[in-house]
C-alpha cells in the first residue's frame, strides 16, 4: 500500500503502538469480562414481588413496574399476580431487562476503537513522506476506517449485543434521576466514559466506536451511491431542531411533566440498537431501524443527526473537544473542496465559522480534500502554539474554535 510505504519510522512506531494498545485493551476486557452479572433466578414467577424481581435483576422496583405497565407507585412488596401481572407479561419483561445488561467487554472494545481512530487521525493518516500536492489522494486511507467500522458493527454490535452503547449511556443518566436505576454512580461513570471519548477527539466514539453509527456510515459509503450528487444534505438546523425538541420532550415525559406517565422513556420506541440483539421489540423500533438504514444510503447518519440523544449531547460537547478538524483561515481560499468531500454540512460550517454547525464525526473525508493544505486534525492547543511560535498573533472565537490569524 503506497500510504504505508510513505509512513516515517516515527509514524510506524505510532501505528504499531496504537494497534498494540488497542489489542491490550481488548485482551484486558476479555480477561475482566464477567458474564455473571449477579444472581438471576432460573425462573421468575408472578408469586415474586416487584422488590424481589428488581433485586434479582439488579434493577429497581420502579423500573420493573414501568416495564410491566404498572404505576410507578405500585406496592413493591405485593406478589405480582395480585397486581394482575401474567406469567407471559413477566417473561417478556425479564427478557427485555436482561437484554439491557451491560457487557463490560464492550467498554474496552469502544476504548480500543477510539484509541485506534485517534492514532489514525492525529498521527498516521497523513504520511510524513508524502508531499502536500499530488499525494493527498493516499492520505487517510478509507480501507483502515472501513475496517474499524466493520469491527464496530460486528464486534461491538452483533457479537456483543446492544448494551452498553452511547445512546443508552445518555438515556440511563436521566432514567436514574427518575428512579429507574439503583446505581447512579455506575451510570454517571458510563456516561462520562462515552462523553470523555467524544471530547478527546470530536465525537470519536460516534465516528469510530458506535455500532449503529458505524452501520449508517458504511451504508452511506457504499460505492453504488458514491456520486456526491446522489447524496442529500438536508438542512442541519431542521434535523438538529427535531433532535433537540425530541430530547426535551423525552425528559418532560420521563419526569411526568407531560403525558402523566412518569417513568415512560420515549427513546425506547425508537431504539435501533435492538437490531444487535435481533429483537426489534416493537413495530416503531423496526420502522426506526429500517428508515435509518434506508435513508442512510443517501442522507448521512440520519438517526444520529435527527434522533440520538447522545448525538445531541455530544454535539454540544463538540465545543470543548480537544482534537478536531481545524481550518486555517489564512490558507483557506473558500474553494468548497472540503464541503464537497464532507458527507454532512460540518465542513461547510467549519469554513464559515458557524457556531451551530453540523456534527463532525471525525470521519476524515475532508482531511485529504484541501488543495491549499488548510485542514488538519489536531489539538486546539497545538494549533495555538504552532501559530504562536511562528510569531503570528491569534484570536480564537470559542475554546478550540477555528484558529484565526489577525492580519496586520
Ligand atoms: S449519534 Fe450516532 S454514532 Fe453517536 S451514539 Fe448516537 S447512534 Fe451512535
Ligand atoms: S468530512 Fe465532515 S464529518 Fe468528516 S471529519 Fe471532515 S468535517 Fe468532520
Amino acid at each position: 500500500m503506497n500510504w504505508f510505504k510513505l509512513l516515517s519510522r516515527r509514524q510506524i512506531l505510532w501505528g504499531a503502538g496504537g494497534l498494540l494498545l488497542a489489542l491490550v485493551l481488548v485482551l484486558t476486557g476479555l480477561a475482566l469480562d464477567d458474564d455473571d452479572d449477579g444472581p438471576v433466578p432460573a425462573t421468575f414467577t408472578t408469586k415474586m414481588s416487584l422488590k424481589d424481581t428488581a433485586m434479582a435483576l439488579g434493577s429497581t422496583g420502579k423500573a420493573v413496574a414501568r416495564e410491566l405497565g404498572l404505576p410507578l407507585d405500585a406496592p413493591k412488596g405485593a406478589p405480582l399476580e395480585s397486581l394482575g401481572v401474567t406469567e407471559e407479561q413477566l417473561a417478556k419483561t425479564i427478557h427485555h431487562l436482561l437484554g439491557h445488561r451491560d457487557s463490560t467487554l464492550k467498554y474496552w472494545l469502544y476504548a480500543a476503537l477510539s484509541v485506534w481512530g485517534f492514532v489514525f487521525l492525529v498521527r498516521i493518516g497523513r504520511p510524513d513522506a508524502a508531499g502536500k500536492k499530488g499525494k493527498r489522494r493516499i492520505w487517510y486511507p478509507r480501507r483502515i476506517y472501513t475496517a474499524a467500522l466493520l469491527t464496530s458493527v460486528i464486534g461491538a454490535g452483533f457479537v456483543l449485543g446492544k448494551s452498553p452503547n452511547p445512546m443508552e449511556g445518555a438515556v440511563k443518566i436521566f432514567k436514574t434521576m427518575a428512579g429507574l436505576y439503583p446505581d447512579p454512580v455506575a451510570k454517571v461513570l458510563a456516561f462520562l466514559f462515552f462523553l470523555g471519548l467524544a471530547i478527546l477527539g470530536n465525537k470519536l466514539i460516534c465516528g469510530w466506536g458506535c455500532p449503529f453509527g458505524a452501520l449508517q456510515e458504511l451504508l452511506h459509503s457504499l460505492p453504488i451511491l458514491k456520486k456526491q450528487k446522489r447524496k442529500a444534505k438536508p438542512p442541519f438546523r431542521i434535523m438538529n431542531g427535531i433532535r433537540a425538541a425530541l430530547f426535551v420532550a423525552v425528559l418532560l415525559v420521563l419526569f411526568g411533566v407531560l403525558g402523566g406517565r412518569k417513568g415512560l422513556v420515549l427513546y425506547h420506541y425508537v431504539n435501533p440498537f435492538n437490531l444487535f440483539n435481533f429483537e426489534p421489540e416493537s413495530i416503531s423500533v423496526l420502522i426506526t431501524i429500517i428508515a435509518s438504514l434506508v435513508l442512510g444510503l443517501v442522507i448521512y447518519r440520519p438517526f444520529c443527526q435527527v434522533i440520538c440523544p447522545f448525538g445531541f449531547l455530544s454535539w454540544i460537547a463538540e465545543r470543548v473537544s480537544i482534537y478536531r478538524v481545524r481550518i486555517d483561515p489564512d490558507l483557506c481560499d473558500d474553494c468548497g473542496a472540503c464541503s464537497l468531500a464532507c458527507p454532512s454540512d460540518a465542513a461547510k460550517g467549519l469554513v464559515k465559522r458557524d457556531p451551530l454547525r453540523a456534527d463532525c464525526f471525525s470521519c476524515a473525508k475532508c482531511l485529504s480534500a484541501c488543495p491549499t493544505d488548510a485542514i488538519r486534525y489536531e489539538s486546539v492547543f497545538r494549533t495555538r502554539s504552532r501559530s504562536a511560535s511562528s510569531g503570528d498573533r491569534l484570536s480564537s472565537p470559542e475554546p478550540g474554535g477555528t484558529a484565526h490569524r489577525m492580519r496586520p
